[in-house]
């Protein structure tokens, strides 16, 4: 899970909840037929582009917009006043078995978010692809790759790929691939800073 740095409240975003927030829901806004879908989008772009083209969970990369839906961190059924919340919202990807469709209504005070500057630090992989505590006794942390579904098989499978193709690599093509996971279609930021790391202990 890579750490979220919120940008500004996208202008137009901002605008419309000026005027709708307090009488609207989630549902209407975000519907493609409405009249606030262009702002819907313009959010779900922005939150993409903070996220740097990763999904907010699982690091996938989002090549096109529809790869994402705008995904409440604290769940609207139980905090109805985080719903247009600039600060509760990110980008996840589609996929059912995991991140924010996976989690629906579960989040929980003590859920590891990609807000958390500390986040990625802990958690670490396994070489066989498994996201996993770095701390075994941080139950928080495995409670939110439980909820978010982050081991489930395509993720393992896809993590495992990465590791294979890079275990063999010089470690400067491992730093390109670090800055180009997103251009090259890999995602998986923290994966491949797991194997950079690995590579510096084995000196
Ligand atoms: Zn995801």
């Amino acid at each position: 899970m890579r750490c979220i740095v919120k940008g500004e409240v996208p202008e137009a975003f901002a605008q419309w909840k000026a005027r709708n927030s307090a009488k609207s829901d989630w549902s209407s806004f975000s519907k493609p037929q409405s009249q606030s879908y262009v702002i819907y989008q313009k959010l779900r772009h922005s939150l993409i582009s903070e996220q740097k083209h990763q999904c907010c969970y699982c690091e996938v990369v989002l090549k096109k917009e529809g790869d994402a839906h705008v995904e409440h961190l604290k769940d609207q059924g139980h905090h109805p006043d985080e719903r247009f919340n600039f600060s509760n919202l990110l980008a996840s990807c589609q996929y059912r078995d995991s991140c924010g469709h996976k989690k629906g209504n579960g989040f929980f005070k003590e859920m590891v978010s990609p807000l958390d500057e500390n986040c990625q630090a802990r958690f670490t992989y396994t070489a066989r692809g498994k996201i996993i505590p770095l701390d075994e006794g941080d139950s928080f942390v495995q409670k939110t790759i439980d909820l978010l579904g982050l081991n489930c098989k395509r993720l393992i499978d896809r993590r495992l790929s990465i590791i294979r193709n890079l275990a063999p690599v010089e470690r400067e093509y491992l730093l390109q691939a670090l800055d180009n996971c997103v251009e090259w279609g890999w995602g998986f930021y923290t994966v491949i800073e797991y194997m950079i790391a690995k590579r510096k202990q084995s000196f």
